[in-house]
């Protein structure tokens, strides 16, 4: 019998018909079902003053988004090193440099004292990640950023369908990034969404996902295209296919009940693992969250041990993340202390989170977790 997986999609009877509609429908490319995913997701998150654009990655919306305020050579964004690689390289895709900065040892998010330190006059923007099931201070970022009048990219990959302050992520942030690749919250196989602020800035990235053509959407939108367009600006190859749209559509479609077992998981993982003592878990009650994946904090010296022995019982565990500034890829670019992040990176433990997970699924892993504690 294989392992308990890290993490599993929920592929059911509705992607099945969805991916069946879509592929007899004959139009392949961009289409009807983007604009019905970009039109869902806008009425999901309640965007009254932002705009959604569906795109073929997250790591291409980071890109569209770092090119649309207009990141480029010698220019520095400052990120979390305990952050997607998918961060790191859309900066440096620009020509701008990733700056690493520290987290909070609490929320494991970036730590905004720590980053207003590296704020000089080459940095364009603040990358803010919500980790795990854990939100940044949004509000303190809104401030750092009219103060030193940079912009934020929110990258939201981990909190699709939480609240910040009871407004839901994707809402309210100056650009916000969300991903829906195969294992995440919801997927749509791969997929990503910008939210941006106007709709000037929604026509701008329109046309960089379509290799910039000025190819209206609202055209496309109807299974049709325009033969004759002008080319204004730099553009990729990154829009989203119908086929990815109608897998998408359908799993958004689940997020209430998705949102609520996840939820339920996470109280019970929080409640069981809380009382073991060499154990630190996500200091949160989950009200209002989304959780995307639950962790775990294991001292340095038995982080390994508690992995391989949990592997060995039927049950695997990932590690998210190892922190940007140790790749032999970005090791010399610039940072300052990561004291919190460099311990953290050897501490942390993913174990499985899914929508859906049975009873004896939850209990087996947090009895093979109280076991390894009791005898080691
Ligand atoms: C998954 C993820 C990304 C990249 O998204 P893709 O859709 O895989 O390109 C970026 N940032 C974070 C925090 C992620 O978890």
């Amino acid at each position: 019998m294989s392992n308990i997986p890290v993490f599993r999609p929920i592929i059911s009877a509705d992607e099945f018909s969805a991916c069946t509609e879509a592929l007899e429908n004959g139009w392949l490319g961009m289409g009807s079902y983007v604009g019905d995913f970009e039109k869902n997701i806008k009425q999901f998150l309640s965007l009254n003053d932002r705009f959604p654009v569906a795109l073929s990655t997250g790591h291409a919306a980071l890109h569209l988004a770092l090119l649309l305020i207009g990141v480029g050579d010698g220019d520095e964004v400052i990120t979390p090193s305990f952050n997607n690689i998918a961060d790191f390289q859309a900066i440096i895709a620009t020509g701008a440099s990733p700056v690493f900065c520290d987290i909070c040892d609490n929320s494991l998010c970036i730590d905004l004292e720590k980053a207003e330190r590296l704020i000089n006059s080459k940095t364009k923007a603040i990358i803010s990640m919500d980790y795990a099931c854990q939100l940044c201070d949004h509000d303190k970022l809104e401030e750092l950023s009219k103060k030193n009048s940079i912009r934020i990219i929110h990258d939201a990959a981990h909190s699709f369908g939480s609240k910040y302050k009871n407004k839901l992520i994707g809402s309210f942030s100056d650009i916000c990034m969300f991903s829906f690749d195969p294992v995440k919250t919801i997927t749509s196989i791969d997929g990503g969404i910008l939210v941006v602020k106007s709709e000037e800035e929604q026509q701008i990235i329109q046309e960089m996902r379509l290799i910039g053509m000025g190819q209206p959407s609202k055209v496309m939108y109807q299974n049709k295209r325009a033969w004759t367009y002008d080319v204004s600006r730099l553009g990729f190859r990154y829009h989203m296919p119908n086929l990815h749209a109608a897998i998408g559509i359908a799993q958004l479609a689940k997020m209430e009940q998705i949102s609520a077992s996840r939820q339920e998981t996470c109280r019970y993982y929080n409640n069981v693992l809380g009382r073991i003592s060499d154990l630190n878990i996500p200091d949160t009650n989950f009200d209002n969250i989304t959780p995307f994946l639950y962790y775990i904090r294991v001292a340095e010296d038995r982080r390994n041990a508690l992995s391989d022995y949990l592997s060995k019982n039927g049950i695997d565990t990932g590690i998210h993340w190892q922190p940007g500034h140790l790749f032999t890829r970005f090791q010399d670019y610039p940072h300052d202390d990561l004291s919190v992040t460099n311990t953290i990176c050897r501490e942390i433990l993913t174990i499985p989170l899914h929508s859906f997970m049975s009873d004896d699924i939850k209990s087996k892993i947090v009895k093979t977790i109280g076991d390894f504690f009791k005898n080691n």
